[in-house]
Formats: structure tokens, C-alpha cells, sequence
């Protein structure tokens, strides 16, 4: 069986890189401690309000592979006389692993850190060189309104980390990219398309077979889990979570201004994209193995972050009033 994948005959190169994109993380504003498009294994960010529910949940077993930084707001830090205390029992320190992060001109202004003689943190790992991190918008109502931002704003340390939810270890997303490979080979017509775009049949029959073997040898391919979570149908063909329509591979190739023009043949075709069976959630790793499909752009843009089962429900009662109101619609 073939475990080495780097001998493998190459992807056409807008689908290896669709791929590889899968182990980042989204894309965030540069006004943000969030780093943009980084491995998903980076440092992780947690918000103090949910450490407790978020240490329960991992079981103790907090093991990031490039550490963690908890932030504390300041409304919570200078309100509780007992703050460093409750900290300490848990382990956490501030300008060790924790930072008090200021988001409102309100908390800067109720305790500014100069005040403090607290400088901003710079380093993503022990020590800091810092007790806080600043992130805040300009306002055009009051006088002094620009913006503050203070710590991880170098061009070489932009961003602290990533959202907790964002994490997901080196293993996880090597296997989210085999089985998210092997998704794209189950569209029907993944092998017409793979020719189209430059690969040749032997080299298709190898990789995709190949992709099979290492997903089956890794427990990536089972078809009633892939059916369960709606990323096949019965047929074992791929389909959008949400919507349930087949996918086309040529979907993978199409870019966004492609879908929406120029190409009268590409009109038919959406553009498809990495979808969350479950959506990210604040305390839970979704980047996993069966909870990653692809789904149309469109679809992802109406679910975000609601989530399939109440996106269904919400399109039902709007279907509902809309036709209890009188409108035709043409349905079924
Ligand atoms: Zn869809």
C-alpha cells in the first residue's frame, strides 16, 4: 500500500492548492489579534470567560503544539480584587501565558495601561515582554479618537494566535486532507474534469486509487458516516451539505469573477468551498475528519454560522409564511 503521498502523480495545481488551503485558518482583519491564513496549529487564543467550560471539555489534556494565550478582559481583570488569585489557581499568569486585552476606548480609558506602566506584548511565547494587548477602532465622536493598536503589530509578529476553535493539530489536518481529497475524487465526474485540466489517465487511476488506500488504511472512508453527515448521498456521489445537490468538479476550478461572468459555458457552475458539517464553535475542534465536506459558496454564505439544522428550519418557516400569506411560489 502506498503510504508515501509525495510520490504520488501531482494534482492540477488550483486543486493541490485548494487542498492545502484547508489547514488555515479564515481570513481575518489586520485590525485584529486574529492572525490571517496561518496553519491552524499556531498559537491559540482563549477568551478567560470560557478557560473553565474549555479545560472540562479538553479533559486536561491542553496540548497545543505552538502554546496558548489566555486573554482577560479589563472589565473583568480590574473589577475582581481576587483576579490574580483566581488566575494563579488555574495555572495562569498574566505576562506568562495570560494578557488583559482592551477592545473599547471605555476600558482604555477607565484603567490605560501607561498608567500602569504596562507595555504591550510582542512575543507569542514565554515571556511576553508584555501584560497586555490593544485592539481598538477609531471613532470620529470624541476627541483622541484614533485607533489603538498595541502589541503583535510588527510586520514579523502580526497577530497573537488563533481563535481556539480555529485549532487543530498537524495529524488532524494531514487526515482532513486525504479525506477531503478522496471527497473531491467521489464527485461523478471528478475524472472527466482532472483531464481537463492537465492530468493524464494513468496518473488520475494512480492518484485517485492511492487516495483511497491511505484513507481506508486511516478509517477516511467510511460511506454510511460520509451519508450520515451529508457529505454523500446514497449513491456514494459527493454533494453540498446544505443544499444536497450533486457537485461538479469543475466546481473546484472555477474562481469567483469566473461564476459570475465572462464565461457563458462556467454560468451553470457555482464555485465550491470547504464546508463545516458542524459550524466552528467557541470550545469545540471542529476541524476533524467527517465533520469537513465541500459545499457550493453560495450554501456556505446562507448557513455561516448558524449552522445546516437551523438555516432548514428558518428557510421552512419563511417558505411557511410566505405561502400562508398568498404568494405563489410554484412549488412542488
Ligand atoms: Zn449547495
Amino acid at each position: 500500500m502506498p503510504t508515501d503521498h509525495r510520490r504520488l502523480p501531482k494534482l492540477p495545481p488550483l486543486l493541490e492548492r485548494k487542498i492545502y488551503k484547508t489547514g488555515q485558518t479564515r481570513g481575518a482583519d489586520d485590525d485584529e489579534i486574529y492572525q490571517n491564513r496561518v496553519a491552524s496549529t499556531s498559537t491559540v487564543l482563549i477568551p478567560y470567560t470560557v478557560w473553565d467550560r474549555f479545560v472540562l471539555l479538553s479533559e486536561n489534556n491542553i496540548n497545543f503544539e505552538k502554546g496558548f494565550i489566555v486573554l482577560v478582559s479589563p472589565t473583568e481583570y480590574f473589577s475582581n480584587n481576587r483576579i490574580s488569585e483566581e488566575l494563579n489557581d488555574r495555572g495562569l499568569f498574566l505576562g506568562k501565558n495570560t494578557l488583559v486585552f482592551y477592545e473599547t476606548r471605555e476600558q482604555w480609558n477607565a484603567n490605560n495601561p501607561d498608567t500602569l506602566r504596562w507595555n504591550p506584548a510582542q512575543s507569542r511565547v514565554y515571556p511576553f515582554g508584555g501584560q497586555y494587548v490593544a485592539r481598538i477602532s477609531a471613532t470620529t465622536s470624541i476627541a483622541n479618537g484614533g485607533k489603538i493598536i498595541r502589541g503583535f503589530n510588527t510586520t514579523s509578529n502580526k497577530g497573537a494566535g488563533i481563535r481556539v476553535y480555529e485549532y487543530a493539530s498537524s495529524d488532524t489536518i494531514r487526515k482532513c486532507r486525504f479525506q477531503l481529497e478522496a471527497i473531491i475524487w467521489l464527485c461523478s465526474d471528478s475524472e472527466v474534469v482532472a483531464r481537463n485540466n492537465g492530468m493524464i489517465n494513468s496518473d488520475i487511476v494512480m492518484r485517485k486509487n492511492s487516495i483511497f488506500d491511505i484513507c481506508e488504511s486511516m478509517g477516511l472512508l467510511d460511506m454510511e458516516k460520509f451519508v450520515y453527515v451529508r457529505i454523500l448521498n446514497k449513491s456514494g456521489k459527493t454533494i453540498c451539505p446544505f443544499c444536497l445537490d450533486e457537485l461538479s468538479a469543475q466546481g473546484f476550478f472555477n474562481r469567483m469573477e469566473q461564476a459570475e461572468g465572462r464565461d457563458v459555458l462556467d454560468l451553470t457552475v457555482t464555485q465550491l468551498n470547504l464546508f463545516h458539517i458542524q459550524e466552528l464553535r467557541m470550545g469545540i475542534f471542529n476541524h476533524a475528519p467527517y465533520n469537513l465536506g465541500w459545499g457550493h459558496h453560495h450554501c456556505n454564505t446562507v448557513v455561516k454560522d448558524s449552522g445546516i439544522r437551523e438555516t432548514l428550519l428558518w428557510i421552512a418557516s419563511v417558505l411557511k409564511r410566505n405561502i400562508d400569506a398568498g404568494y405563489d411560489l410554484n412549488i412542488g
